[in-house]
């Protein structure tokens, strides 16, 4: 079956690593270190069809042009995250050429970014916009469906 080779950008401690964990394990790993760059398989079923993601955890080095164009090489789909509680990783998104994610959601109370700027700036990608929790497994599985889908219809 499609093998489909996803990046997942952002910049270091907006939750690029649990989310993974959380889609491939359900786990929430609290501690993951923030320099370790790897790449994770898994098979899915997505429209009844199977699909072979081979997802690179990036270390938070995508605002480099040079990491940047390397990343872009290495994947077909991109994710971008930032966290809805640090202004600045959403800063950050905005200069890479990808559909931003807003994870932290849990966390209403420290949020420093709109729903609507993350909004806003997917609208430029023409796909969906999700605001996820790693810590409570929400919208993840989502996140990954529309990226698959979004490959497949190009
Ligand atoms: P990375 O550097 O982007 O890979 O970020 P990590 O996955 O290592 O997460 C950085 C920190 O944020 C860790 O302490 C995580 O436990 C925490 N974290 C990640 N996602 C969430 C989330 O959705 N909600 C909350 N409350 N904390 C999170
Ligand atoms: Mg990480």
């Amino acid at each position: 079956s499609r093998e489909y080779k996803l990046v997942m950008l952002g910049e270091g401690g907006v939750g690029k690593s649990a989310i993974i964990m959380q889609f491939i394990s359900h786990r929430f790993p609290e501690d993951h270190d923030p320099t370790i760059e790897d790449a994770y398989k898994t098979q899915i079923r997505i429209d009844n069809e199977p699909a072979n993601l081979d997802i690179l955890d990036t270390a938070g080095q995508a605002e480099f042009t040079a990491m940047r164009d390397q990343y872009m090489r290495a994947g077909e789909g991109f994710i971008i995250s930032y966290s809805i509680t640090d202004r600045r990783s959403f800063s950050s998104v905005i200069t890479v050429d990808a559909p931003p994610l807003g994870n932290k959601s849990d966390l209403q109370h420290l949020r420093q970014v709109s729903r609507e700027e993350g909004q806003g700036l997917a609208r430029e990608f023409q796909c969906p916009f999700f605001e996820t929790s790693a810590a409570f497994r929400l919208f993840i599985d989502d996140v990954f469906v529309a990226l698959v889908r979004q490959i497949r219809q190009h």
